[in-house]
């Protein structure tokens, strides 16, 4: 099977973006300090450059949910394979996600942290397949709108693949 790659959003497009994203957020939470929660591993690339460019005072944390695995399709089910470490009571949180396809992690992991009383809770995500949505869920800061393609790149993976691409790219298997 050989693949193909075709550049879907640049590093040029991807980097103004996140300065805008960022921009947005410090606006937002001036004077409160934000626990950014990165979904391992899809978003770590750009989780790294965001909370770079973000001026409030930020502390981190990680989690891990089940992906796709090998398949490019979502089997509907979400397990948590890694917890964060800190607990939300209280706190401003951004989740930080690579992309939301048919919204049915982000759904689970909204109700999942809601239930840990966090002060507030947003969703921050660089991708949004928003025509393959199958719950309601929308992000409070969202990059790129992009269509029902599969993508890798900046994160992104195919079976543990691509993810060091500088570019986001639509994968095409033949
Ligand atoms: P959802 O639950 O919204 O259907 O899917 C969310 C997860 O599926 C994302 O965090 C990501 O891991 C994976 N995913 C969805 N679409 C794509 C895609 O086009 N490319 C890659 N690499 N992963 C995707």
């Amino acid at each position: 099977m050989q693949d193909k790659l075709h550049v879907l959003l640049s590093r040029e497009q991807i980097i103004k973006k996140v300065e805008h994203l960022a921009q947005e957020i410090s606006q937002e939470y001036q004077g409160e300090e934000l626990l950014m929660i990165c979904i391992l591993k899809g978003a770590v690339v750009f989780f790294s450059d965001l909370i770079r460019s973000i001026s409030v005072p930020v502390k981190i944390d990680f989690m891990a949910v089940s992906s796709y695995g090998k398949a490019t399709k979502t089997s509907g089910v979400v397990q948590i394979i890694k917890d964060l470490d800190a607990s939300l009571k209280g706190r401003h949180v951004v989740i930080v996600e690579d992309i939301i396809d048919t919204g049915l992690t982000l759904k689970y992991l909204v109700e999942n942290l809601e239930a840990r009383k966090p002060a507030s809770l947003k969703i921050c995500v660089l991708l949004d397949k928003v025509d393959c949505r199958q719950v309601e869920i929308s992000a409070d800061y969202q990059g790129f709108v992009i269509p029902d393609e599969y993508v890798v790149g900046y994160g992104l993976d195919c079976a543990e693949k691509y993810r060091n691409l500088a570019d986001v790219c639509v994968l095409q298997r033949s």
